[in-house]
């Protein structure tokens, strides 16, 4: 895929060097996310005794993390008022030429995505739901985090893998992401790392048409079961929704080859089972539950990438999956 040069959007918050960070991973191979200690978060721990103790508690209670790790190796008790200023945002940590590689093609995909879906949208909007006919897009935001991060709905950590927040409408990806793809799931190309991209975007597609908001209203008089059901149709929307962008793309330069679709939603068939099942709470978005199976996945896709029209994307009312 020839992106390199191409526009990059400026929808971009680069929390990398924010210092909400869990010690950082280990991108070798066999990879993994290696915890660690908490470092790069510049807090004034003065005081001492107990005001110490309570500062730091709740800060490990917004951090989401466990304050044993806070606590260790910062001096407790009576005394002078201690100042732990970490070296986070004068010293950022050195990118890997390879995580600077995949920060500027996000950031290119997601121009993309901006530019297809300010065409796509007002055309089509209409063939879903009638009354977004002529809907304008608008641009959400993409964060690029390391380790955690604060998000509108809860804490976001690697683990939790990429996903889309309809509160503050942002995507949140931990480019460490991509080298789980790569040495777990063995999806490694430029397709499966921009799919991953157009699938949180198509998220973003169905909370402006409303479909996500009236799928987080009625499921919560839904049983767990009946949830997940759901959830699975608003998820093989959003592969189809990423489809009649690639569709787009594809005809404007020649991405895909062939396997890519199978390899890379088979990777996310897998993702979607296990890394983000691991989720975290108050994590409002369906990336949390079942995301079927990888076969229906790429039959969604492809209904989305053949067509290019949002009209064949109606997973939410079909009757076979
Ligand atoms: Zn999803």
């Amino acid at each position: 895929m020839r992106w390199e040069g191409r526009r990059e959007s400026s929808n971009i918050e680069d929390r990398r060097d924010d210092g909400g960070d869990d010690g950082g991973f280990s991108a070798g191979p066999g990879g993994g996310y290696s915890g660690g200690g908490f470092g790069g978060f510049p807090i004034n721990l003065g005081g001492g005794g107990i005001g110490t103790i309570v500062v730091v508690l709740i800060i490990a209670w917004v951090l989401g993390i466990n304050p044993l790790t806070l606590l260790s190796g910062q001096p407790i008790g009576p005394g002078p008022a201690q100042v732990h200023r970490q070296p986070s945002a004068q010293t950022p940590r050195v990118s890997s030429a390879e995580e600077q590689r995949n920060a500027r093609f996000v950031s290119v995909i997601l121009a993309d995505t901006e530019d297809r879906w300010k065409t796509l949208l007002p055309q089509q909007a209409g063939e879903l739901v009638q009354r977004a006919a002529g809907m304008r897009y608008q641009d959400p935001t993409l964060v690029m985090f390391r380790g955690t991060t604060r998000s509108g709905c809860g804490q976001a950590e690697t683990a939790s893998g990429p996903f889309y927040c309809p509160a503050d409408q942002k995507v949140y990806i931990d480019l460490a992401f991509y080298d789980e793809l790569k040495t777990r799931f063995k999806a490694p190309g430029d397709f499966a790392q921009a799919y991953v991209i157009a699938h949180e975007i198509g998220h973003h597609i169905q909370n402006m048409l409303g479909i996500l908001p009236a799928f987080n209203k009625a499921r919560q008089r839904m049983s767990e079961r009946d949830a997940n059901r759901a959830s699975v149709r608003v998820e093989l929307q959003a592969d189809c929704f990423a489809g009649v962008w690639a569709k787009a793309a594809q005809n404007d330069r020649d991405f895909i080859d062939p396997g890519d679709i199978e390899q890379a939603l088979n990777a996310a068939s897998h993702i979607g089972d296990d890394a983000i099942q691991k989720s975290i709470r108050g994590y409002a978005v369906p990336d949390s539950f079942t995301h079927g199976t990888s076969e229906q996945r790429v039959r969604w896709f492809k209904r989305g990438f053949e067509s290019g029209r949002l009209g064949a994307c109606d997973s939410i009312n079909a009757q076979q999956l």
